[in-house]
């Protein structure tokens, strides 16, 4: 049905893009009254000690920058922290990602959630999250962060077979990561969560299923679960043909995975490219922002959006600024539907007309046709093989409804 998969998250809508707006306009705005009280902090810290051969990510190899990088840090802190706006929210998600957090030591750790706490209105179940490699998690960390107030981690583990960690240049082997994994399970009782890339060269069917099956034995409470992309500036980019790609391989890849954990009965669909173990990992950071909840961003190279703002920290001192309307969030919120695998026709109908409502009801019975959903009850039912192209489909219900966005 779909000649290419997008493999991330449906892109930018078409049609009418936010406004550019002035540092002015927003601060402005921040010594208002907040109407939505549920807020999220994303914090990134730009640096790792080792560069993975995939990652295009916003970061660097660090060079000694963690002192300064702390200070900048906590100016931002106490300067949002004074705004009204800022002041009125109840943060129930605190997300630093990378990057690795986790590089930062306990001088700069201690000092910047401190500060979090102490400029800021953070829920007492606050989801408190730091992304991190296994190799810069020990022990001695893990306590100290848990002593803070963090309640989830997301590793970064990619893959447990040696052949993979070497191709995508992950530091340490199989052995190493199952024995720290079990070692932070043993020893930590909150969301201990990770990433996992799928379809990279040579990758076999064998090795997808025991990534699958230790994801499971290591009680891991979530799992990103991600097919291999090519990002420009990327080692793997520059140095991989990618003539081995072949969509129906990784789409077996992905279902034998998806099939390998439900089987245990301890796993279930969280979003399109994330697969939840039951009753634990809520998501947050993710989800309050799907809900349209602002997100404020911290440090260089963070992006969020408070009220029909969204904020791009390029540099320290540089900032891009724009402005959306109602109807640009609403759309926002719209599209956040397709990353799920259980959707409420209802909801979908209440952001849009009868006519694309009724082209909508025609595509969805074709995905239904090829089996990639069930219509049942109000609701679309998504397989494996629809989540598998959730974001092909997102794509697609995006572009049939843009007309109602305009
Ligand atoms: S994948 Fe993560 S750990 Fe590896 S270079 Fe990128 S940000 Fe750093």
């Amino acid at each position: 049905m779909f000649k290419t998969r997008q493999k991330g998250h449906a892109g930018p809508s078409r049609g009418k893009k936010p406004q550019a707006a002035s540092r002015a306009e927003l601060e402005a705005f921040l010594q208002t009254e907040p109407l939505e009280k549920d807020g999220v902090i994303y914090i990134h810290v730009p640096f790792c000690d080792n560069i993975c051969s995939f990652c295009s990510m916003n970061r660097t190899k660090l060079n000694d920058e963690l002192d300064d990088y702390t200070k900048f840090l906590l100016g931002e802190i106490e300067k949002y922290g004074k705004f009204p706006y800022l002041q009125g929210k109840n943060f129930r998600s605190v997300y630093f990602g990378g990057g690795t957090p986790t590089i930062l030591k306990e001088k700069h750790l201690k000092p910047v959630i401190t500060a979090l706490r102490v400029n800021f209105n953070i829920s007492d179940d606050c989801e408190f999250s730091l992304e991190s490699t296994l190799h810069n998690l020990n022990l001695g960390k893990l306590h100290l962060l848990e002593s803070l107030g963090v309640n989830r981690f997301s590793i970064g583990v990619q893959t447990f077979s040696d052949k993979g960690r070497k191709l995508l240049n992950r530091v340490g082997g199989k052995n190493a990561a199952i024995k720290r994994l079990k070692a932070l399970r043993q020893n930590f009782d909150g969301m201990l969560c990770t990433d996992i890339i799928f379809n990279y060269p040579n990758q076999s069917l064998d090795e997808v299923l025991q990534d699958a099956r230790l994801i499971d034995e290591l009680s891991i409470d979530s799992t990103s679960f991600y097919s291999l992309q090519f990002f420009e500036g990327s080692t793997l980019g520059k140095t991989i043909s990618q003539d081995y790609y072949d969509v129906n391989y990784e789409r077996e890849l992905h279902n034998a995975f998806a099939r390998e954990l439900f089987s245990t009965g301890n796993y279930e669909v969280l979003e399109y490219t994330k697969f939840n173990r039951k009753g634990r990992d809520e998501y947050r950071y993710i989800r309050l922002g799907h809900q349209g909840a602002d997100v404020l961003p911290l440090g260089k190279g963070a992006g969020g959006h408070i009220g029909n703002y969204g904020l791009y920290n390029v540099k320290e001192n540089m900032q891009m600024i724009s402005k959306s309307d109602d109807k640009q969030r609403a759309q926002g919120r719209f599209k956040s539907l397709f990353q799920y695998d259980k959707i409420d026709l209802a909801r979908v109908k209440s952001f849009i007309g009868d006519e694309s409502f009724g082209e909508l009801m025609e595509f969805f019975k074709k995905c239904e046709e090829a089996g990639y959903l069930k219509i049942e009850n109000g609701f679309l039912n998504y397989t494996i093989d629809g989540v598998f192209w959730g974001n092909s489909i997102a794509t697609e219900v995006s572009n049939i409804a843009q007309k109602d966005f305009e």
